[in-house]
C-alpha cells in the first residue's frame, strides 16, 4: 500500500454499503484501518448508513462519510467519486458492491427488469470505475474489486438479466485487470452463492431452504464470508493476483 499523508489519507470507496454485504466489507475494511467511503442510494437507508459510519466511528481508528448517489446513473456516480476524493484526496480501494435483482421466467420477463438489473449491476461497475480510474493510475496503485454472483458464472434460472450483468462484471473485471496492470492496479472479482442479506430474504424461502440442501458445506454465507474475500484482495498479500473470480459460495458451484 501507499505511503499516505495527513492531507491524502487515501481511503476505500464501497458503493451499496449501507447494508448487507456492502456494510459488511466496510466494517472489515475499516478494521483493516482504511477510511471508508459508505455509499447508498434510497433514502430509507439514509439512516442505516449514519448508523454503520457511528459503528465504525466508536470501534475503528477511521473516519468515514457517507455519500448518497444512484451508481446506475453516470453523473451521479461522478458526483460520488468526487466526493471521495474530495474528503480523502484518492481512492486506494474501490468495492463495486451495489446490486439488485428483479427475477422472472425470460418468457415474462419485462424490458425494463431487464434493463434496470444492468444498468445498475453491470454499467453501474462501469460508472464508478471510469470515474476512479483516472486519478487512480496517475497514483500508480489502486485495487478494484467487484461483486459477481455464481449466477455469472453457472446462470440460474429465473435471473437471466442478473446472470448476464453478473458475468458481464466477470468479463470487465478481466479486461480492465489486463488494461491497469502496468498501473499497478490489480481488479479481481468476487463471486458469492446465497448470502443472508436482504436479497435472499426476498426470495421464496422454501426454494431457497431446498437450494441450500444442494450447498457441500450445508450453509448459507453470512455477509462477513465475502467481506473476508474482500478484504484479502484488498490486502498486500494479494499484489501479484489480478483478473481472478474467487468463488464464496460454499462449494455450491463447483
Ligand atoms: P442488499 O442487501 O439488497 O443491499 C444492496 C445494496 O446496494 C444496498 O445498500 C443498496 O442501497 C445498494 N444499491 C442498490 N442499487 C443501488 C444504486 N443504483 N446505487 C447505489 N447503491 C445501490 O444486497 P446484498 O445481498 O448485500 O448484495 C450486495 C452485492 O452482492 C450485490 O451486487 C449482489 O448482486 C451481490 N450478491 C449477493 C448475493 C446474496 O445472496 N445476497 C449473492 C451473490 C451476489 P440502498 O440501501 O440505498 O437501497
Amino acid at each position: 500500500m501507499p505511503d499516505t499523508t495527513a492531507e491524502n489519507p487515501g481511503c476505500a470507496l464501497v458503493t451499496g454499503s449501507a447494508r448487507g454485504i456492502g456494510a459488511a466489507i466496510a466494517e472489515k475494511l475499516a478494521a483493516a484501518g482504511h477510511n471508508v467511503v459508505i455509499n447508498h442510494t434510497s433514502e430509507r437507508s439514509a439512516e442505516t448508513a449514519a448508523e454503520l459510519a457511528g459503528r465504525i466511528a466508536a470501534t475503528c481508528d477511521v473516519d468515514t462519510c457517507v455519500v448518497a448517489a444512484d451508481i446506475s446513473d453516470f453523473d451521479a456516480a461522478k458526483t460520488l467519486v468526487d466526493a471521495a476524493l474530495e474528503r480523502f484526496g484518492a481512492i486506494d480501494i474501490l468495492v463495486n458492491n451495489a446490486g439488485i435483482t428483479r427475477d422472472g421466467l425470460l418468457m415474462r420477463m419485462k424490458e425494463e427488469q431487464f434493463s434496470e438489473v444492468v444498468d445498475t449491476d453491470l454499467k453501474g461497475v462501469f460508472n464508478v470505475t471510469r470515474h476512479a480510474v483516472g486519478p487512480m493510475m496517475k497514483q500508480r496503485h489502486g485495487r478494484i474489486i467487484n461483486i459477481s454472483s455464481v449466477s455469472g458464472i453457472a446462470g440460474n434460472a429465473g435471473q437471466a438479466n442478473y446472470s448476464a450483468a453478473k458475468a458481464g462484471v466477470i468479463g470487465f473485471t478481466k479486461a480492465i485487470a489486463r488494461e491497469l496492470a502496468p498501473r499497478n492496479i490489480t481488479s479481481n472479482a468476487v463471486a458469492p452463492g446465497f448470502v443472508r442479506t436482504d436479497m435472499t430474504a426476498d426470495m421464496n424461502q422454501d426454494v431457497l431452504e431446498e437450494m441450500c440442501k444442494q450447498i457441500p458445506l450445508g450453509r448459507m454465507a453470512e455477509p462477513s464470508d465475502i467481506a473476508d474475500a474482500v478484504a484479502f484482495f484488498a490486502s498486500d498479500q494479494a499484489g501479484y493476483i489480478t483478473g481472478q473470480v474467487l468463488q464464496v459460495d460454499g462449494g455450491m458451484a463447483i
